[in-house]
């Protein structure tokens, strides 16, 4: 294809669950494309964030799994869907249905997803497909199908901009869906009346738009939304005449509130808050009818998750703040298609179109699909699903588009699991995944970019994702690979697609079939597109954002539900639940004396799989950290940058020290991404507990028992190089760093048996120094200090290497930098073996990855007057752009003091 031959195309983003749309434009070299923000999305309206926009850096052919392979020999695709389905009828017949597993992934698409759950569910008769959205939001879809009957985001998100209240509870919005923050950012602005609270046990970048920040110890949801309730109670704010005609439970509820949260001042010393922001809290929440509660991962990665959810939709029913413009809680997904995971059924627990493991749906389901199969039960969730490998229930599992030896709480058992465990399916789009280590059958899968389907974000918002480019190598999509299995194991009728079209006209016909409520003449399930199932294929190719329900009463879809207080429980009353607050299960210990949370940072995603292939990515955060308040590190005598080791009673990794008053002296936070291809003990999931809430079985990732200890090094070192390379296996700590035309390996050495001119020589001995090659090199053995750089003979610099037994190593951003360039100048070649650039060349830390603008910049441009992220825009483009970074200008702005005008001058002047 040539350059003028090149078709824009609009798509959907591939990363967190705001569900941006994109527009973009493949480039001639076939494996990257100009991405922009789809301006008519209703999402984004044009903006994307830092990830996002790098997406059309992550399509490289490099580093893509290309054909399939059977233990490590490549194989052709008829022979390994033959494989498989012959290995899966051979553990059917031998250990039963309950033997065989899925594992699937908020990434897929939706098509993919629905024929997944059809085969194991419908066909091969087990309920073992579950996903990794069991650790993203099954709490909230516990929390809604209690409350409402069914799992429901009863608003969208233009009721963030028809709010006067906006709480954020449990949610990093800044960082972790940075689009929607934007979006409220911005009618904040506009609106300066509004006031935005933010529930955070920590501080984060999205407290910058805080009107109020409540930093509540760790698990203290359900107490301060039962509070909420009884303050909503004694301030005459229940909406008796909602909860009469269309709710039950509030008298439970509010006794079961007003057990737990006694007095106020008790209430704010449990929650270890201040009691006048508490009272601000409540009293605002009592006062504004116009309030939105947005939650997420803070909220549902608990032991008691369901519960914590079920407290906060209390105080919206008995408010009747639901389904309204500008009104109602909202579960914010973390994944870009966790929703249409839920619609297809890919919880264990869930069949199929939000339909449950019930007797009607059962039968229902199979006359739909003709099967005469049909799992009767639900099948095993996450934690549960590896532990039953592990124990030998489970005989093969097919895991698909996600990284669970990284992202599953207590991480080593689900290796110990996988090593065990006769047949291991993986299908993937990258080579190399620490999941994909231990897989028997490799599977190369479309990557976004080739993937071609729907998704549906947060607010129920079907999307069409479409391809860029053909696949790569072998690759196929999905639910391809899974129909051929499925046709070799019989199932030739049912499976019979030809197109994902095909599949998704099915998935709508499901959605309505037999749902008509003769009662009320409504619906007797929320999910039905059934207006969607006689799609031509020219009109889904063509199909625009559309939000469901969707069907004959709604056939243009609708973006609230619940307004007219008709639910999807029996009774078609929502109930209000009597919360009983909890404990974490693991609680600190004289050994484990700090609270570990787990998150995510600003500019990767997941386990960094796709987001590290974007150079520009890596330079805002590169190494694994961990964040502690000052008094708790100098409790335990720790030094900040340093590196540290985090053990749990699971397991253990190491991290670099970071330490800041954002978290609470007794909680420690570590970022979530960091795997064993890009670093060498860095999985702080190894660390996690595995603990699970009763109801929705989702972990408990915010809050494990952990000590922290300092890594006592006796050598630091580093590598840049052109070549990628591993690291030396002698290092302790290793961590990899992907850039733009080099890569950086930071490392340390616990106790070598080497020195430290021994250890440069390992770490550069994979450059092949040859005699056309300029080698720089500095010795002090005394101190113990080593350092080399290869130049070729045009001064191109190929690779630089610095060891030494103190870790005050140079920041390593303007020698990387030194890669872009085709030929050293002589200042900058002098300069090489400090280190340091020459004064004036050193930009510091990378902040706005989209203009790749550093830290020291800012600030001399700060120094010299931009006093406001505007001007910093207009100076040097920094945040102008997705505008991730805009929270970060603003702290450099406010760490410097405006400069003082000397008051003698005054007089003179005047
Ligand atoms: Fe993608 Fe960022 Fe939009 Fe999320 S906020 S969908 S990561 S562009």
């Amino acid at each position: 294809m040539n350059a003028s031959e090149a078709k824009s195309i609009q798509t959907t983003c591939a990363y967190c669950g705001v569900g941006c749309g994109i527009q973009a434009t493949p480039n001639p070299d076939g494996e990257s494309a100009k991405i922009s923000g789809l301006k008519v999305h209703p999402a984004n309206h044009g903006k994307l964030c830092s990830k996002g926009t790098a997406l059309g850096d992550t399509l490289q052919s490099k580093g893509r799994l290309l054909y399939p392979e059977v233990n490590g020999e490549r194989a052709s695709w008829d022979q390994v869907t033959s494989l498989i389905a012959q290995q899966f009828e051979q553990i059917k017949r031998v250990h039963g249905p309950d033997a065989l597993a899925f594992y699937l992934s908020g990434q897929l698409l939706t098509e993919d997803y629905y024929v997944a759950n059809k085969l194991m569910k419908g066909f091969i008769g087990s309920g073992n497909v579950d996903t990794n959205s069991r650790l993203c939001m099954s709490s909230s879809v516990a929390g809604h199908k209690r409350a409402f009957g069914s799992d429901t985001v009863p608003g969208c998100y233009e009721d963030f901009e028809q709010a006067d209240l906006i709480t954020l509870v449990g949610s990093n919005t800044a960082w972790c869906h940075p689009v929607l923050f934007q979006r409220i950012k911005r009618y904040k602005a506009q609106n300066p009346q509004v006031r935005v609270v933010v529930i955070d046990p920590r501080v984060t970048p999205t407290c910058e738009i805080a009107d109020l920040h409540l930093p509540i110890r760790l698990g203290g949801d359900t107490m301060l939304f039962n509070g909420l309730l009884c303050a909503l109670a004694e301030q005459g704010k229940i909406d008796h005449d909602f909860v009469k005609n269309h709710c039950e439970g509030l008298e439970d509820a509010l006794e079961a509130a007003r057990t737990s949260s006694g007095d106020l001042h008790a209430l704010a010393s449990d929650l270890e808050v201040d009691i006048s922001l508490l009272t601000q809290f409540y009293d605002w929440f009592c006062q504004t009818e116009k309030s939105v509660t947005l939650y997420s991962q803070g909220v549902n990665q608990s032991s008691f998750g369901t519960d914590k959810v079920n407290s906060l939709l209390n105080c919206h029913l008995a408010t009747a703040r639901i389904g309204k413009p500008g009104m109602g809680p909202f579960s914010m997904t973390g994944q870009p298609n966790a929703m249409g995971g839920r619609e297809v059924g890919g919880l264990a627990n869930t069949l199929a179109a939000h339909m449950d493991f019930d007797p009607d749906s059962i039968d229902r389901v199979g006359r739909f699909w003709g099967s005469t199969s049909m799992a009767d039960k639900p099948g095993k969730m996450a934690v549960d699903l590896f532990e039953s490998i592990l124990k030998g229930d489970i005989q093969a599992v097919w895991i698909m588009a996600t990284n669970p030896v990284v992202s599953l709480p207590n991480a080593d058992l689900v290796k110990a699991a996988l090593e065990k465990c006769p047949l291991v399916i993986v299908s993937d789009c990258v080579e190399d995944t620490d999941t994909l280590r231990f897989a028997h059958i490799k599977l190369p899968a479309t990557g976004w970019g080739e993937k071609d389907g729907t998704v549906t974000n947060s607010e129920r918002c079907i999307s069409r994702q479409r391809a860029l480019f053909p696949p790569s190598g072998e690759a196929r999509h999905d639910w391809w690979a899974i129909s051929e299995v499925a046709k070799k194991m019989g199932f030739q009728d049912a499976f019979d697609y030809q197109s994902q079209a095909d599949i998704f006209r099915e998935h709508a016909q499901l959605s309505g079939f037999e749902n008509n409520d003769s009662a009320t003449g409504g619906r007797l399930r929320d999910f039905d597109i059934s207006g969607l199932s006689e799609l031509s294929d020219q009109e889904y190719e063509a199909l625009t954002p559309s939000y469901w329900p969707i069907n004959a009463e709604h056939p243009e879809g609708r973006r609230r539900l619940f307004a007219d207080g008709l639910f999807y429980t029996p009774t078609r009353r929502a109930r209000l639940l009597p919360i009983t607050p909890r404990q974490p299960v693991n609680r600190p210990s004289e050994d484990f004396p700090l609270r570990l949370n787990t998150g995510r940072i600003r500019d990767q995603w997941h386990t960094m799989t796709r987001t590290a292939l974007a150079p520009q990515l890596n330079r805002h955060i590169s190494e694994p950290y961990l964040e502690m308040h000052p008094d708790s590190a100098h409790k335990f005598a720790l030094k900040p940058g340093q590196l540290v080791k985090v053990e749990s009673q699971w397991g253990k990794m190491i991290a670099r020290l970071n330490v800041n008053e954002n978290c609470r002296r007794q909680d420690v936070f570590a970022p979530m991404h960091w795997n064993d291809v890009l670093s060498s003990c860095s999985r702080i999931n190894a660390v996690v507990n595995p603990e699970v809430d009763p109801f929705s079985k989702q972990p408990e990732s915010k809050h494990t028992p952990v000590k922290v200890s300092g890594m006592k090094a006796s050598h630091y070192g580093f590598i840049l190089s052109r070549d990628t390379k591993t690291w030396p296996d002698s290092a302790d700590y290793a961590v990899t760093i992907p850039g733009q035309h080099q890569t950086l390996i930071q490392c340390a050495w616990e106790s070598s048996q080497l020195n430290a001119r021994e250890i440069l020589e390992e770490l550069i001995s994979a450059e092949h120094v040859s005699e056309q090659q300029v080698v720089m090199r500095y010795d002090d053995d005394v101190a113990g200090i080593h350092r080399l750089a290869v130049l070729d003979k045009r001064d191109k610099l190929l690779a630089v290497a610095f060891v030494s037994t103190n870790s005050d190593l140079p920041e390593t951003t303007w020698l990387a930098s030194q890669f872009d360039q085709q030929s050293l100048n002589e200042r900058s070649r002098m300069a090489l073996l400090s280190g340091f650039a020459p004064a004036g060349e050193d930009t510091g830390k990378v902040v706005c990855a989209c203009f790749n603008v550093g830290e020291k910049t800012l600030e001399a441009a700060v120094r010299s007057g931009c006093r406001t992220t505007k001007m910093l825009g207009e100076k040097l483009k920094a945040g102008t752009n997705c505008g991730s970074c805009l929270p970060e200008l603003q702290q450099i702005i406010d760490a410097q003091p405006e400069k003082e005008i000397p008051l003698k001058v005054l007089p003179e002047q005047v």
